[in-house]
């Protein structure tokens, strides 16, 4: 199989991938997918009842992405919509609806025309497995529940949302589950993924851990 510019970046809720894929594609100047956000855009834009075909016109159409030095911000018809996308309750009708064959058939196109021949950081679930299973680099990063918990908490605290950490932990558990368990494009590791758990790393380990792959792979 030829393999194409791309470096997944899968795992769980709150492993940390984001954060990641956010440092790389800034610091080596690459492309960025954040395939979740999708799923997320999808359930914001399936609230207001457009049909699928509809949804998917909208999000050619009417957002854009735009990567700063901290975060992804999402804009819908010239509107930043990021911490509309970015609460649990968005999180659980994506979850709920990624796992309909026709919602992930219709993003998959979006999703591999990200890829314009320059590299290409894809972060979500199924990226090394599916979209992108021809990709050079794949990274399948992990942490507890608990961890993972913790992180999400300060996520949504610093965007002044209310959180429970119980409700959190169970969220996060039942989102890992039927992202697992699903039928289609299940979470897990792709067979070359490297597999990195960050429960007792920081940010800058794990940056330094992909860094070393990446110089290796692509510079
Ligand atoms: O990564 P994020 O939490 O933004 O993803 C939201 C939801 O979208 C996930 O819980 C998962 O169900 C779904 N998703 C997916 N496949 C991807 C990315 C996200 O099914 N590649």
């Amino acid at each position: 199989m030829k393999k194409i510019n791309v470096i997944t970046i899968d795992g769980p809720s709150a492993s940390g991938k984001g954060s990641l894929s956010k440092e790389i594609a800034n610091s080596f100047d690459f492309n960025l997918l954040d395939s979740g956000a999708l799923y997320r855009l999808y359930a914001y834009l399936s609230n207001m009842s457009f049909t699928l075909n509809e949804i998917v016109g909208q999000i050619r159409k009417n957002v854009n992405f735009d990567l700063n030095d901290k975060e992804l911000l999402i804009n819908y018809l010239d509107n930043d919509i990021t911490s509309d996308l970015r609460t649990e309750v968005i999180a659980k009708t994506a979850s709920k609806l990624s796992s309909i064959k026709e919602v992930r058939e219709a993003l998959f196109n979006i999703q591999r025309n990200f890829y314009d021949g320059g590299v290409l950081v894809a972060d979500g679930r199924d990226m090394g497995t599916v979209v992108f299973n021809d990709a050079k680099l794949k990274i399948f990063l992990t942490a507890s529940s608990q961890e993972r918990a913790k992180r999400r908490y300060l996520e949504l605290q610093n965007r002044g949302q209310e959180v429970n950490m119980p409700a959190l932990i169970a969220d996060i558990e039942e989102r890992d589950l039927k992202d697992s368990s699903r039928e289609l494009s299940p979470l897990f590791p792709a067979e070359d993924a490297h597999i990195i758990d960050s429960s007792n790393l920081s940010l800058e380990e794990v940056f330094s851990i992909t860094e070393n792959l990446i110089n290796k792979e692509f510079i």
